[in-house]
């Protein structure tokens, strides 16, 4: 996706906007001082946080990981139980910066290993992370507080809207599935769908038009194509529509 430079602005707005880092702007413009952009260029933008499209690190031995199950938001979704999850703290996160929690955006990891993909989504130098991550198992992990930005849409816009980026206002799941459209989404990963994404919805009251996948959302159009054509998107919402 390109832009055109407009009088005023500067690359770190630019980067806020569209939920990227100044570097990564720099380094794929040849820009050698990001203080001096000149207004009319094109700017090629591109994310810090795609996903499927990055070498995926080894999975790290996870004895690091700290063990038991932790709710971070108690549960206000009135008769909808947030479902247990077990916390796992990401450092790839960041402020909202004011935003509003508005959508929700699920996601596959093109995986079949939620080890790994807990992993990656740990990984300082991945620069890539979501609020929760639903196991083959079915096991729920959180990884991004949900008051806090998680990264994991890149450059993307709900329904033509970029600002506010789509990572401020919105909650990310991934699950776990290689997303080659033939591995199937598990039955304890539909279930756990089916509790975590109504109590989010009703929590942040969340329109059902703004329940969405990846693809649906990332720029340029095609980038993304999670989660894959056999996820029963269906099942998903009418466990919101059963929920309110
Ligand atoms: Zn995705």
């Amino acid at each position: 996706m390109d832009y055109q430079i407009k009088r005023g602005d500067t690359l770190s707005a630019l980067a806020r906007r569209f939920d990227t880092t100044v570097a990564a702007l720099a380094r794929a413009n040849h820009i050698e001082n990001p203080n001096l952009i000149r207004a009319g260029a094109r700017l090629h933008i591109v994310g810090r946080d795609q996903f499927a499209d990055r070498p995926r690190p080894h999975p790290t031995r996870d004895d690091a990981f700290t063990e038991g199950a932790r709710a971070q938001e108690r549960n206000s979704g009135g008769k909808v139980q947030k479902p247990p999850v077990i916390w796992k703290p990401s450092p790839n996160e960041s402020s909202r910066e004011g935003a509003d929690i508005d959508t929700v955006v699920l996601h596959h990891t093109a995986s079949n290993n939620t080890a790994a993909d807990l992993a990656t989504l740990r990984s300082p130098s991945a620069q890539v992370s979501a609020h929760y991550l639903i196991g083959r198992d079915g096991k729920i992990y959180q990884l991004v507080k949900d008051g806090r930005k998680a990264w994991h849409a890149g450059v993307s816009a709900l329904r033509g809207d970029s600002s506010p980026s789509v990572n401020a206002r919105s909650i990310g799941i991934e699950i776990t599935n290689a997303g080659d459209g033939k591995t199937p989404f598990t039955e304890a990963q539909y279930r756990a769908l089916e509790q975590l994404v109504p109590w989010l919805m009703k929590t942040y009251k969340v329109p059902m038009q703004n329940l969405v996948g990846h693809k649906d959302v990332a720029l340029p159009r095609g980038r993304k194509i999670d989660p894959a054509a056999n996820f029963d998107f269906g099942r998903i919402r009418a466990a919101v529509r059963r929920a309110t």
